[in-house]
């Protein structure tokens, strides 16, 4: 069992992945407008994942026996600049969702609540993984600066990679 706190704190975490979510889908909308399928593709992806991170909250807080509290999403941007944009708006979203869970971890610990630190530990390590990607991704559309052939290189690049870890992730919630 979870105090109230906690579970209002979960709740409005599992909003904020529902929100990544669409904020990731409203980027592979985007990037396939501007034909760049691998970078849609990628964003595709990094859509799922959101859900999936979204509903393993939403599973702890059941098993918790808390009550799960849907919240009211926001509505993401819908036009970026382009790729470099798009990238950078990423990594200032992940930076933002690693402040969120060290919040919540030092709620958790304020709490003496132990089982939720513990859950928490996986999300931790994802966004380590996360800010580094996407910073690899950033360095190297820079490295291109506006080239489109290097830009299509890239692109066709990130898509083939996520083709893998997407099929991974939704195996494994
Ligand atoms: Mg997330």
């Amino acid at each position: 069992m979870i105090t109230q706190t906690i579970a209002n704190a979960l709740n409005s975490q599992v909003g904020r992945e529902f929100y990544s979510a669409y904020f990731y889908l409203s980027m592979s909308a985007q990037s396939d407008t501007l034909g760049l399928k691998g970078f849609a593709s990628w964003f595709m992806a990094k859509y799922n994942e959101e859900l999936l991170h979204a509903m393993k909250i939403y599973q702890y807080i059941l098993n918790q026996s808390a009550q799960v509290k849907l919240l009211p999403i926001d509505q993401p941007p819908s036009t970026f600049e382009g790729p470099l944009a798009m990238y950078e708006a990423t990594l200032a979203h992940e930076q933002q969702v690693t402040k969120n869970i060290n919040d919540l971890i030092d709620l958790a610990m304020s709490e003496r609540d132990h089982a939720t630190q513990i859950f928490l530990h996986w999300f931790i390590t994802e966004q380590i993984e996360e800010e580094a990607t996407v910073s690899e991704i950033i360095a190297k559309i820079k490295l291109v600066g506006g080239r489109g052939d290097g830009l299509f290189m890239i692109d066709n690049q990130v898509g083939q990679k996520v083709s893998l870890p997407a099929t991974t992730s939704s195996a494994a919630p």
